[in-house]
Formats: C-alpha cells, structure tokens, sequence
C-alpha cells in the first residue's frame, strides 16, 4: 500500500518509485503488478513525466468535464466533475513484471491523479507471480 497526501485539487503523483520498491521487496522475478486507487475521484495513468504534458492533462480532462455543469451529483456533494473525470480514466493500471523489475518503456511512468484534493490517498500495489 502507497498512501500519499496530495496538495492541489487536481495533480498527478509520480508514484513509479513507489511501486518500484514494492515489487523489488516481493522478490517476484516474473509477474504482474497491479496498482489500483481506492478513491471515487482519482485514477491510475500510465503516461510520461513532462511537466508540459502533465499539465495538458489536467488540461484536457477539466476541459472534457468542467466543474460546475449543472451535475446531478453537485447537489449533495459539488464534486461531480472529479467523479466524472475518474470514469474517463482507469481505477487500476496491470504492468508485467520482468527479472523483478516493472517493465516499462522508457518514457513510462506510473502516476496517481488527484481529481478532488487536496486529500490523503491509498493506492494498493498486488504483485502476483507467475
Ligand atoms: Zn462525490
């Protein structure tokens, strides 16, 4: 278990490290690597870590489900979009393990996204052998 405490109200979290370590402490040497959010309103992203890129991200997803429109859900908790933008993404990301490491391109990173924080988060890491 990753927990994290998030700082803005949308962000991404470079959790790769993280999950990294976790699967080197299983001792897996071949595998899979599940990473999945416990949270309605926030996701797991495999992209690249460029800070232009992070932010057309947010970009994008503010974009597609802007806050405030009129949501059903706002009426008992104002977060609608945060939910609505954490179905356009996925709750969990499967990597392969590979001589006990993540295999992942060069430019892929593993990222928690923070739609509604600024809060505490837990992101569950399995490590399944195989
Ligand atoms: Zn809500």
């Amino acid at each position: 278990m990753i927990g994290l405490r998030t700082s803005h109200k949308s962000e991404l979290v470079d959790i790769t490290e993280d999950v990294s370590s976790i699967v080197r402490d299983s001792g897996a040497d071949k595998g899979i690597c599940i990473i999945s959010t416990r949270h309605t309103t926030s996701g797991i992203i495999i992209n690249e870590n460029e800070s232009g890129l992070v932010s057309d991200i947010l970009a994008m997803l503010r974009r597609l489900v802007p806050e405030g429109g009129g949501y059903a859900h706002d009426r008992i908790d104002n977060n609608a979009h945060a939910h609505l933008q954490a179905v356009l993404l996925n709750s969990s990301v499967t990597v392969p393990i590979e001589k006990g490491s993540l295999l992942l391109g060069t430019w892929q990173r593993v990222f928690f996204v923070e739609l509604d924080g600024p809060r505490s988060r837990k992101v569950h890491v399995s490590v399944v052998r195989g």
